[in-house]
Parts: structure tokens; sequence; C-alpha cells
């Protein structure tokens, strides 16, 4: 079969790193799991020998022939299909309980898929990537850490996310350019629990970390926040008025969050 780069058509032929993925998400009997880009089925093999059934969601026509002629229908269905459109929330209630998702990722669209994810939250319990290292450094990172901002906080916030291991580009064929790290993310969504709203609580995390260099409060007054509002709520949440957002956990950005949303509202109307 031609391997098709703009596709991402790096395989993984690394037979240990194969079944450490598959096992890394946990028990599979009587699950129903999504495999996102099975290619030639490398990952593919291990899932549907344990998993109640494989929803494999495949864009490259060739690649979804030659794994509907591999795998029996019962056990494999072969959706050829962009996964940015494919509809979690209906496989999951098809599949009755929530969904595991495994996948080697398509680089070129990693982002788009992990935002995906977050969104289909609700239909999905676990999932198991492998993505370029950079990404995994940055999606798993800590508060303070040199690779913690938006991407970090944004993943953590539908769950927590854990590195399990990485793998040179000697481990796929055709070797891609960059090392690959494979994670698991559990999907436990923390909105409710840090008292913030999913949409307004994002939209304000974009403000907060606009601008590396620049600290929280001069990225709340670049996106219109009023000066002394901000800084009453940084006062309010207990953050130091020169913090950046890279600094800080989780639970004091939505302890600011909080903070600016009680102000904003009791705010006399100018
Ligand atoms: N899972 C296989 C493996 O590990 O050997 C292949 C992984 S390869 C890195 C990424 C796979 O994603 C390719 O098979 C590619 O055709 C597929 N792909 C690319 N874009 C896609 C998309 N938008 N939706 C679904 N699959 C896609």
């Amino acid at each position: 079969m031609p391997v098709k780069p703009k596709l991402g058509q790096n395989f993984l032929k690394d037979t240990a790193a194969i079944q450490r993925i598959a096992a890394a998400l946990g028990d599979l009997s009587g699950r129903t799991v999504v495999e996102i880009g099975p290619g030639q089925g490398a990952i593919t093999a291990p899932l549907a020998a344990n998993a109640g059934h494989v929803l494999a969601v495949e864009l490259d026509p060739a690649m979804a022939a030659h794994l509907r002629a591999e795998y029996p229908a019962d056990r494999v269905t072969v959706v050829e299909q962009d996964v940015l459109t494919f509809d979690f929330a209906a496989a999951a209630a098809a599949a009755g309980k929530p969904l595991l998702v495994a996948g080697n990722l398509p680089y070129y669209i990693t982002s788009p898929i992990l935002f995906k994810l977050a969104a289909s939250h609700a239909a999905i319990e676990r999932a198991v990537l492998m993505v370029q290292r950079e990404v995994a450094d940055r999606v798993t990172a800590e508060p303070g850490s040199r690779d913690y901002g938006l991407l970090s906080v944004t993943i953590q916030m539908y769950g927590p996310a854990q590195r399990l291991f990485t793998l040179p580009p000697g481990a796929f064929s055709p070797p891609p350019d960059v090392h690959s790290t494979v994670f698991r993310w559990r999907f436990a969504p923390r909105f409710t629990e840090l008292g913030v709203e999913e949409a307004a609580f994002t939209r304000f995390l974009r403000q907060a970390f606009a601008q590396k260099r620049k600290t929280l409060a001069n990225n709340l007054r670049a996106a219109g926040i009023p000066s002394p509002a901000a800084a009453a709520a940084l006062a309010q949440a207990q953050v130091p008025d020169q913090a950046r957002a890279e600094a800080l956990p989780i639970e004091s950005l939505a302890a600011l969050w909080r903070s600016l949303q009680t102000i904003l509202l009791d705010e006399p109307a100018k």
C-alpha cells in the first residue's frame, strides 16, 4: 500500500510498544474501543483480540479496505471517516457504556483531535494516545514547569493525563522526524468540582495565557477586563499581582475566575 505522508502515516512496528499501548487501556472485555487512525492495523490486532468491539476510524480508503478484508465485521467495524467528524456520543449510546479510545494519532491534527475528545468527554472513559513527545510534555506538565501552559490546563480540566513511555523515530516505518510519547488520559471533568462554567472558563484560560511573557494581570487587561476588577480578583483569590498564568495550578486559576465573575457582576453598570 502506498504511504501517504500528508495523512501522518508512520506505522508502528515495535511489537512490544504495540502490546503496551493495548495493555495501558486496561480491561477491555465487553467494552467498545474506538481506534483513531488504525492504518495497517498494528494496534487494531491486540484491541480486536481483547475488546467487545472495535470501531476503527480511518480516513484513507485504501487502509480502510485492507482492514475490512482483515477483520470480521462482528469484531471490528471499519468507519471510513475523518475522526474530527466522528460522533463519539452516538457511538457511546449504541455501545450502552462510555467508550475507550486508543490511537497512534496523525500528528498533523493532534490538537484538533485532543479538543474533539475533550468536547466528547461525556462519551469517553479513558484514552491511550501516542503523540509527538513535545505535545505529551505539554499535556502532562505540572504548574511552574517549562512546558506548563494553556494546553496543559485545558486537557487536565477534563481529567488527569499521565505519561507512559517514549519511542524513538526508528520504532516506526517510515520513521517520523520526532520522538513519540504515549500518555493515558482518564476523563473526569473538573468544572463542577471547581465551580466554573465550561465555556466561559475555557475562554478565560485563553485570555490568561494569551502572551507568555506578560503577567496574568496584563493579559486580562489586554482582553478588556478593567484593571481594578482584575486587581481585586487577584487579591481575593490570593494570587500575587505579578504572577504569570504559567505559575498557577488549576485550582488558583479557577479561584481567580470565580472572584472575577463575582466582582464583574457586582460592578454597577456605567
Ligand atoms: N495505527 C497505525 C499504526 O500505529 O501503525 C497508524 C498510525 S498513523 C501515525 C496515523 C493514521 O491516521 C494513518 O493510518 C492515517 O491514514 C490516519 N488518519 C490521518 N488523518 C485522519 C483523520 N482525519 N481521521 C482518521 N484517520 C486519519
